[in-house]
């Protein structure tokens, strides 16, 4: 399998980018070697500028739920286009996707779109400050919540790929109101709230999916809804990730918790930027034009990215591909934990549906400082071994695998036998 032309473009676009990337994630740091270039995709296939095909679980970290260039989304969106593509005014796809979204969420009355899930997070943590009259976030370690500056620290991702504990040129004074506690751990937040009487809220990634996949443990999500509502504070589930992911309503309809502010991003553009941050009426009322809390987007509600937004989620609807996921994800998880059975390597596998990923461990990973113990060097050497066979997977330990529901079994065959040939160079 020869990288040669992706190895020409590295060097070039050194010149003029940084790393040759236009996000962190996207470079090979952690595994060592040159990010490939991608030329083309199409459905569970995404092919390099060598014309290597792959069995695409990255899926551009989410979005690609229906997987790559879905007839529907692609007329959809060719037809938005023949209409103009940016108006700086209303349109009707705006309304259309609104009513999807406030359906599939029921503690959603209204929702405002924003251009990524970095916007709809930083405005959602607005919104719970604005709401409460309140100034601290608690986050946990090894979520990420985007690249805002009160949120990048202890956090997952990149920086967990990198090893930063937070990100220079954040001032003291921009995370001097955000408190770290763990996942899984109710007693690291109560600490908080009996130490401080200001929190504003509670923001979680309601599944983890940026320290690899890590599951809320039996009753986390419901008791945290509680202390939350205990200490006059809001829950704030980032479901940039999970939302219509996880199931139609997110994680939280899977979890039975109803978030007090929703953040969402990924699958609800299906390839487009398009982000959201939504609330009941009561919460949704301070934002600007109708209370006091502003913000704002040149770009927000795109018509593209709408047509885009409202095609995904129709089709997804239809599909309704939520058991598929489950069976395709289980076959997955069977082949890695009998692969590293045989060849006699530490593996524990987290999923929550269509959201997985192997830590190199012994240890059950239900939190950040377990995933940390995943072997990353063993984990290099596993993707690179999946890559020559042909699966893209993130380069990462600490980024959650996706699947489609463009997926095959012949699709599954392929990563068997990658999965066997890696598993025995790990070993
Ligand atoms: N929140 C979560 C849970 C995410 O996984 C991400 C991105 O991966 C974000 C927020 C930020 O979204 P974006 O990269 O679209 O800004």
């Amino acid at each position: 399998m020869s990288f040669k032309k992706s190895e020409k473009l590295y060097q070039k676009g050194l010149t003029h980018l940084v790393g040759a990337v236009n996000s962190p994630v996207r470079a090979f740091a952690s595994v060592g070697g040159n990010p490939l270039f991608i030329k083309k995709a199409k459905g569970s296939k995404i092919i390099d500028v060598d014309g290597n095909e792959y069995v695409d679980l990255v899926l551009s970290y989410g979005p690609m739920i229906l997987g790559h260039r879905h007839k529907s989304v692609e007329k959809a969106a060719k037809k938005a286009l023949k209409n103009g593509y940016s108006f700086g005014a209303s349109t009707e796809n705006e309304i259309t996707l609104a009513e999807i979204v406030c359906d599939a969420f029921p503690g959603m009355d209204k929702v405002r779109f924003v251009n990524s899930g970095t916007e709809a997070v930083l405005s959602g943590i607005r919104l719970a400050r604005a709401f409460t009259g309140k100034d601290k976030i608690i986050k946990f370690s090894g979520c990420y919540h985007g690249h805002q500056d009160a949120l990048l620290v202890a956090a997952g991702s990149g920086l967990a790929t990198l090893s930063l504990p937070g990100s220079k040129g954040v001032p003291e004074g921009a995370v001097k109101n955000t408190l770290i506690a763990e996942y899984n751990n109710l007693d690291s937040v109560q600490a908080h709230f009996d130490k401080y009487d200001d929190i504003a809220g509670v923001i979680i990634e309601p599944v983890g999916g940026n320290m690899g996949v890590v599951i809320p443990q039996n009753n986390f999500l419901k008791d945290l809804k509680e202390l939350c509502k205990k200490n006059g504070a809001v829950l704030i589930a980032d479901e940039v990730m999970t939302g219509f992911r996880s199931k139609f309503g997110g994680a939280q309809e899977v979890l039975g918790v109803e978030a007090d502010i929703t953040c969402l991003g990924k699958v609800i553009g299906g390839g487009f930027p398009v982000g959201a941050y939504g609330a009941r009426n009561e919460i949704m009322e301070n934002v600007a034009p109708l209370g006091g809390m502003y913000q704002a987007g040149t770009l927000s509600g795109n018509p593209i990215a709408m047509a885009g937004g409202i095609s995904t989620l129709t089709e997804l609807k239809r599909q309704n591909p939520y058991e598929f996921f489950d069976e395709m994800g289980s076959k997955i998880e069977t082949i890695l934990l009998d692969a590293a059975k045989k060849y006699n390597v530490d593996l524990s596998v987290n999923r929550f549906g269509s959201m997985m990923n192997p830590f190199f461990t012994k240890v059950k990973v239900t939190n950040f400082e377990q995933a940390q113990t995943s072997d990353t060097e063993k984990f290099a050497v596993f993707f690179w071994e999946m890559i020559k066979n042909g699966v893209f997977l993130p380069p990462s330990q600490f980024e959650a695998w996706f699947l489609s529901s463009a997926l095959s079994k012949k699709d599954i065959k392929i990563f068997e036998k990658a999965t066997n040939k890696a598993m025995q160079k790990v070993a």
